[in-house]
């Protein structure tokens, strides 16, 4: 197989969905030929060099990847001008954003079959390959620096001959993969933290990294059905369950110093956790990071790609933050798609194996042979 890894085009994208390691396991067993266009690992300090190296051949541009590839592995979905170049019949696998109908329309009349790595189950067997997690991850470390940055005073507790500085206080709202590892982080800052969630399994996972659990109590046995979602992930809580939630934000908000938002609910917007009147009533010099302005963020006043201040409150809606550590999420990135990759190429052949009985398969298909999949 030729496996083509393109230069990500996307405004602020600096990942890169082969690096080095990925590309010498791909080539050794001299079954497959990887092709890197020039340039593709810059932003991740990824030298072509490094890649000849490790056995790929470095082209000089876009067009010479797609023109050969069988197998194009991506970070973002091709826009429509890259996807002119695609071979009939190319597979492509990347974050494809496949609630994007009109796109994911797109590539199924350019003949591609496409994988959508959103997609993946949460499942066991799928956690090697699970780019959302490895992204979010990321995402909630980072989440944290940039809080530490932009707050004028410390994280830790500090007893100095000067006076005694308080530890600040954090509010995590959304407690998934990178909300877990927003805690993990401020607490190695020694920040005193709380943080809430609709699931309530997530309770003992925030209370074992040493954070306080914000209980919303499920007063009907639908609101409990809904927050328990389905395969691990949340879906809209009813009016009820969401203004209860946003009366006990709003007085936890008010005690905080640093707010991290990172609630989703695939495939719709993001939740509006933090209301005006919330972001009102902080304490002047407070910082809260909105980590889902992507969808449309959980904070009213967030705004795309900017650090504003709003009543004295710094509201940071910086997207793509894993993109500010591309080196580390390249390396997890291109080890998902690799993992992933090793699911479709028969182990001793080389060959394509596409066996859409298999979940993990069937569940990140997004189109083949001209057509969209139906996902029941
Ligand atoms: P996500 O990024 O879709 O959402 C982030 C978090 O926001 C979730 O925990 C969600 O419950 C929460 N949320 C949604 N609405 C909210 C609201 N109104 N208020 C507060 N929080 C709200 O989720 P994720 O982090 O990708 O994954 C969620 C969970 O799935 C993980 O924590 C984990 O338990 C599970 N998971 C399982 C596997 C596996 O078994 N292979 C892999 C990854 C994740």
């Amino acid at each position: 197989m030729q496996i083509g890894v393109p230069a990500e085009i996307r405004a602020g994208e600096t990942r890169v969905a082969a690096t080095p390691e990925t590309v010498k396991k791909l080539v050794a067993g001299g079954r497959h030929r990887v092709l890197v266009q020039a340039s593709a690992g810059v932003k991740a300090s990824i030298p072509d060099v490094e890649y000849e190296r490790a056995g790929a051949t470095v082209v000089p541009n876009a067009e010479e990847v797609y023109a050969n590839a069988d197998i194009v592995l991506k970070v973002r979905g091709p826009s429509l001008e890259e996807l002119a170049h695609f071979r009939k019949g190319a597979i492509l696998i990347g974050l494809l954003n496949p609630y994007d109908s009109a796109t994911m329309e797109a590539y199924a009349r350019h003949g591609i079959t496409a994988f959508a790595m959103e997609w993946l189950p949460r499942i066991t067997r799928a956690q090697a390959m699970d780019v959302l997690s490895s992204q979010a991850n990321i995402a909630g470390y980072k989440a944290v620096i940039i809080a530490a940055n932009e707050y004028q005073r410390f994280m830790p507790m500090l007893m100095t001959a000067a006076g005694t500085v308080k530890a600040a206080r954090v509010l995590v709202l959304g407690a998934g993969v990178a909300g877990l590892q927003a805690i993990a982080t401020a607490k190695r800052l020694g920040a005193v933290i709380e943080a809430s969630d609709v699931r309530p399994a997530v309770k003992e996972q925030v209370e074992s990294l040493g954070a306080k659990f914000l209980d919303v109590p499920y007063l009907t046995q639908e609101e409990r059905e809904i927050a328990e979602g389905v395969g691990g992930y949340a879906r809209p809580m009813p009016a009820d369950w969401m203004r209860r939630q946003a009366e006990l934000v709003h007085e936890r908000a008010k005690a905080a110093d640093i707010v991290i938002t990172t609630a989703l609910i695939p495939g719709r917007p993001a939740p509006k956790l933090i209301k005006e009147d919330t972001v009102k009533s902080m304490k002047p010099g407070s910082v809260i990071v909105d980590l889902a302005i992507e969808q449309g963020g959980n904070v009213e006043g967030s705004e795309l790609d900017k650090i504003v201040i709003k009543h004295g409150v710094k509201i940071v809606g910086i997207a793509n933050l894993p993109a500010l550590v591309a080196a580390d999420a390249s390396a997890l990135y291109a080890r998902n798609l690799l993992n992933f990759l090793n699911l479709l190429l028969d182990p001793k052949t080389g060959e394509l194996t596409l066996n859409r009985e298999d979940e993990i398969i069937a569940g990140s298909l997004v189109c083949i042979d001209g057509e969209l999949v139906k996902k029941t």
